[in-house]
């Protein structure tokens, strides 16, 4: 498969939906992001590595990182993490209180926010350094030393948080965060910051396509039936409210975030990620979604 003249050329198709969408703004720093830039690479797990645009500029990850923080999760809590969460699609907004409400304070999946900040609250409890173990953890999966949180993003994202906050307040009222809400909120907005590139995120991404054997990276270890339900999960419930659409255009694994990535998965063969700030109404990046339909539609691969 000639992969590298296909990605110039969905990138060539891609260009005419620059200006369509925008960038997240709800978190300051976010806006201020050039919202005119497009990165793709696509690695493959015998080691190829295809690239188009701005491949090796960082940006700030999301909710891509509810990826990393469920494997650390499940790694450490196995079969008990799904006592206090569940793995159904949300049909809702990433950010959405209602359902949460209506379930006594059980998130549907640790894809949404309320169940990463759950995930977020096992991190605390287990680790001894928190914020250095993720950050180390994350470096090691995506090959880069230099991977790192940036810590304004996450101050102002706290600044204006007062919807994680209220997602918080409830799970805490349903007994379901045990630690400071504060911290865990703090500790979630962080992990949301880590700044990565199409490259590093691609790198990361191949740890979970090679589902056929073990996780093991430092201590994070996960039976290759753990890594195959990691992307079951990203397959059903990785695009908030999108997610049957995603399944349904793209039909691959992947996650997203309000930064404007998407990092997808083609089990056995590759990992890919893409990047272009402006989203669409559901949080989703526009290029992003587009290019991967596109990539499934003419390679002719996907899961299905
Ligand atoms: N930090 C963002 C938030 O909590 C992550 C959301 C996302 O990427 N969908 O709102």
């Amino acid at each position: 498969m000639n992969y590298q003249a296909i990605i110039d050329d969905i990138f060539h198709k891609v260009q005419p939906l620059i200006n369509e969408g925008k960038q997240a703004n709800y978190i300051p720093a976010l806006a201020k992001v050039n919202p005119n830039q497009t990165g793709v690479c696509l690695k493959t797990l015998d080691g190829r590595e295809y690239s188009a645009g701005k491949s090796s500029e960082r940006f700030s990850i999301q909710s891509i990182s509810k990826v990393f923080s469920l494997a650390m999760a499940l790694s450490l809590e196995k079969q008990n993490l799904w006592k206090r969460m569940g793995k159904e699609p949300s049909g809702t907004a990433f950010n959405s209180l209602v359902q949460l409400e209506l379930e006594n304070g059980i998130p549907r999946n640790p894809f949404i926010n309320a169940g990463a900040i759950v995930v977020a609250d096992i991190l605390l409890s287990h680790l001894f350094n928190p914020e250095s173990e993720f950050i180390d953890f994350v470096r090691l999966i995506s090959g880069s030393s230099t991977v790192n949180y940036n810590f304004s993003v996450a101050r102002s994202e706290r600044s204006q948080g007062y919807l994680n906050a209220a997602i918080a307040n409830l799970l805490k009222y349903h007994n379901n965060i045990e630690n400071d809400i504060e911290h865990v909120l703090q500790f979630y907005f962080l992990m949301c910051s880590i700044e990565m590139n199409c490259k590093e995120l691609s790198n990361a991404f191949l740890c979970f396509a090679d589902h056929k054997k073990a996780f093991d990276y430092n201590g994070v270890f996960l039976t290759s039936s753990q890594v195959k339900r990691i992307n079951a999960i990203m397959q059903t419930c990785g695009f908030y409210d999108e997610s049957g659409e995603f399944s349904y255009l793209v039909g691959l694994p992947g996650k997203s975030g309000v930064g404007g990535g998407i990092s997808a998965i083609y089990p056995q063969r590759y990992a890919v990620t893409v990047f272009s700030p402006r989203l669409n109404e559901k949080g989703n990046s526009v290029i992003g979604m587009k290019f991967l339909e596109l990539l499934t539609t003419e390679t002719k691969e996907s899961i299905f």
